[in-house]
């Protein structure tokens, strides 16, 4: 397997005096997707939000390609090729579908390759470029959250980080989403797929970690692992 293109060492997050993210330690290999398990209140949104730099680490370090990111702004992290779709991600419901997506196009290097970068997004969601002079407001929640993902993906990252993005989707939906998913990270991209729910997270991320009370008990292949051992770290049993 090839070096990590992110590494994680000994993260800590906090909100207030309140420790989210105790000690949060794993490593994501270039080109593959990992997924990160865990219940509610685990820490999994807080993590992910720490390494995009949208929230500030208490101790440890963040490497992504060799360099540290460790508490750089969000702004600058996107323009290193990481990109987040953040929970629950909402898009601009009075603005289009095209001016939502190209919003997410705002770093400079990004915005010369807006067209190309469109295209990408229609071709792996069709839908989006049928409606794509069309209110946000009047898509369908599966069509939101698709938005939400192009938005990401106009950046052109190289590892994104995908926050629940199932969360309140019909099981047809999901299936389409985890499909296109795994297209890009066919086409090269890394991917990081936050969970809750186990045998999704098995079936589709190559490694998986798994969170409990904000730390990461329990890393591996997911094949190796297996489902039974995943679900006691999983509810700490
Ligand atoms: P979920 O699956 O519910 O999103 P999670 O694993 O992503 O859970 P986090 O959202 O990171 O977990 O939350 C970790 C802990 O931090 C929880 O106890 C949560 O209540 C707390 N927390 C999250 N956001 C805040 C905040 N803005 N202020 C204070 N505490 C927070």
């Amino acid at each position: 397997m090839s070096e990590p293109i992110l590494k994680v060492e000994g993260v800590q997050a906090k909100y207030g005096d309140f420790v989210a993210v105790e000690e949060a330690t794993l490593d994501v290999p270039q080109g593959i997707i990992v997924s990160v398990i865990g219940a509610n209140g685990a820490g999994k949104s807080t993590l992910m939000d720490t390494i995009a730099g949208v929230h500030k680490p208490t101790a440890g370090t963040i490497t992504f390609k060799g360099e540290d990111i460790t508490g750089m702004p969000a702004e600058k992290v996107v323009l290193r090729g990481l990109s987040l779709v953040p929970q629950g991600s909402r898009c601009f419901i009075r603005m289009t579908v095209e001016d939502n997506l190209v919003m997410g196009s705002y770093p400079k290097a990004a915005r010369a390759k807006v067209k190309d970068s469109l295209e990408r997004v229609y071709e792996l969601f069709p839908v989006l470029k049928e409606k794509r002079n069309d209110l946000s407001g009047s898509l369908s929640g599966g069509q939101r959250q698709m938005v939400a993902i192009g938005r990401a993906l106009m950046t052109n990252p190289e590892l994104v980080l995908f926050d629940e993005i199932s969360l309140g989707l019909a099981p047809t939906i999901i299936k389409d989403i985890y499909a296109r998913i795994k297209q890009i990270s066919g086409e090269g991209m890394t991917v990081v797929l936050v969970e809750q729910d186990t045998k999704r997270a098995i079936k589709t991320g190559e490694i998986s970690h798994v969170m409990l009370k904000g730390k990461v008990v329990l890393s591996g292949r997911s094949a190796e692992l297996g489902e039974e051992e995943i679900k006691k770290a999983y509810f700490g049993l």
